[in-house]
């Protein structure tokens, strides 16, 4: 899709709107309550309305919800987010879309990074490998895991048909897990909006065989490199792997529709 496209289908909020009912509905909406198929849409209200009385907001259910920005906004977010080769720093993304409150941005932004990640299921790969293994402390800041080991599991090196799966560090996701363990108790704002990352199991790591697989491993791990150093300054430990779900959502669909894509992981 090409900015003018965009313009054409979701220029409006309306547009917006329509599309996001028309996508639900297709997908069929289900009372929580009563579990019946509701289609009583009431358009002045934007909400469907269940025979047994219970509403269906047009963004409960979904990724959007318990976010108060437009719906344009987050069309908007998901149009540049999924057409920029690299990825949108948190400051750069506020400033296009044109909201100054940068904390709304940033977890607009992670919000879109965590769907990402929904299809990466490492279950359906067959072969990970870890790519590269230096400095082994764990530190809070991007600049300290530079150089640490970030597995990828690919599901097919087969050029032009590769599938990556990047993991954070396993002794990061370590030192992830007990931390959100401690900030749950603590209510802590940010994990019950975005959820609590599950755990990634990994078997004994691989190393690759040919040298071809382990160039193309390399870059990989220099270009996701590049884009945390480069684009993103001081990422917390704690959310480095949406930042690798980003990276590997982007390389999968490289060729596909990922406006598309990014739009069903959202609303499910
Ligand atoms: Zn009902």
């Amino acid at each position: 899709m090409n900015f003018e496209e965009f313009i054409r289908r979701f220029g409006t909020e309306k547009k917006c709107v329509q599309y996001l009912k028309k996508e639900r509905e297709r997908r069929g909406i289900c009372c929580s309550n009563c579990k019946s198929n509701v289609t009583n849409w009431r358009s002045k209200h934007m909400y469907w309305r269940c025979k047994c009385g219970k509403k269906i907001s047009l963004k409960s259910g979904t990724m959007l919800e318990s976010t108060k920005l437009k719906y344009s906004i987050w069309f908007k977010a998901i149009f540049l987010m999924t057409h920029i080769n690299k990825s949108y720093s948190c400051a750069e993304l506020s400033r296009v879309l044109g909201i100054k409150r940068e904390r709304t941005v940033w977890y607009l932004m992670m919000k879109i990074r965590t769907a990402m990640g929904k299809d990466l299921n490492a279950k359906d790969y067959f072969q990970y490998l870890y790519i590269y293994a230096a400095n082994k402390d764990s530190e809070k800041n991007i600049t300290g895991l530079k150089n640490q080991s970030i597995s990828a599991i690919c599901r097919s090196v087969k050029k032009g048909n590769d599938e990556i799966s990047l993991i954070a560090p396993v002794e990061l996701q370590v030192s992830v897990f007990a931390k959100e363990n401690n900030l749950k108790q603590s209510g802590y704002r940010c994990l019950k909006i975005l959820g609590v990352q599950e755990a990634i199991e990994l078997k004994d790591p691989m190393s690759p065989v040919k040298s071809s697989v382990k160039n193309w491993m390399d870059t990989l791990l220099m270009n996701s490199n590049r884009i945390l150093n480069g684009v993103h300054h001081g990422v917390s430990f704690l959310h480095i792997q949406k930042y690798m779900f980003e990276f590997s959502f982007n390389y999968n669909y490289r060729n596909k529709d990922k406006f598309r894509r990014l739009f069903e992981c959202l609303l499910t």
